[in-house]
């Protein structure tokens, strides 16, 4: 399948469950995540309409995205990987969103960076944030754990008055996705968010019919990634 056929697809996809699912009916962001992919299937997919893309690492991010960011600067661009302390200045210099703020120590980088009387304020950037949850608790995953969140969320918020935006999950494998949706959509209303990244090639189905307001996918638009 091209790519166009592969967006068509998936939007189609969204469309029925929409019409059937009384959780979703929020419009669903479509992200590109294009970690491993070159400027040219990106820019192939800029071209077919789509305005959203994620990338797992600064650097590979910063090597892809300043040259196509000047030529489309109405791309929206995405971190959807794990931030070190140390790259967040690069970071908030060129993504428009970073999903995976998950610990004290980075959230208080980050209000560093953007704290109006520090004199090497970014002045363009204007980023927002979601709070990304280890919601199956795996020992290997990045995410604050669902138990630390609610404090967390509100330390962030009010505290740091970061723009967060919504909350962001990677569900453990092998098992069934929908209940893990569910709590972070839960944790998500509590708080009054209102986006939840939520849904991969593998199980954005699951996610929309929860209410997904982000779905991010590599394989299915871009097929499988060599190494
Ligand atoms: C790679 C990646 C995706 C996309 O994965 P696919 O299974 O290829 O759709 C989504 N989210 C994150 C955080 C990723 O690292």
């Amino acid at each position: 399948m091209g790519m166009a056929a592969a967006i068509e697809s998936v939007l189609d996809e969204i469309k029925k469950i929409q019409k059937i699912s009384e959780l979703s009916g929020n419009p669903v962001c479509l992200l590109g995540a294009t970690k491993g992919q070159p400027p040219a299937r990106i820019i192939e997919a800029i071209e077919l309409g789509m305005t959203d893309f994620g990338e797992n690492r600064v650097q590979e991010a910063v090597a892809k995205w300043e040259d196509i960011k000047k030529r489309f600067p109405k791309v929206r661009l995405h971190l959807i990987g794990p931030l070190q302390t140390n790259k967040v200045r690069q970071a908030l210099a060129l993504f428009d969103v970073i999903q995976t703020i998950d610990r004290p120590k980075l959230a208080e980088a980050i209000a560093a960076e953007l704290n109006p009387s520090n004199p090497r304020i970014l002045k363009f950037a204007n980023p927002s944030f979601y709070i990304q949850v280890n919601i199956g608790k795996e020992p290997q995953k990045a995410g604050v754990m669902p138990q630390e969140a609610d404090r967390f969320i509100e330390y962030c918020t009010k505290e740091l008055k970061l723009n967060i935006v919504g909350l962001m999950c990677v569900p453990p494998q092998g098992k069934p996705p929908a209940a893990f949706f569910a709590m972070l959509r839960d944790m998500a209303r509590r708080h009054g968010l209102k986006e939840l990244s939520m849904g991969m090639s593998d199980d954005f189905k699951e996610a929309v019919r929860m209410g997904s307001t982000c779905i991010r996918l590599g394989r299915a638009l871009f097929g499988e990634r060599s190494g």
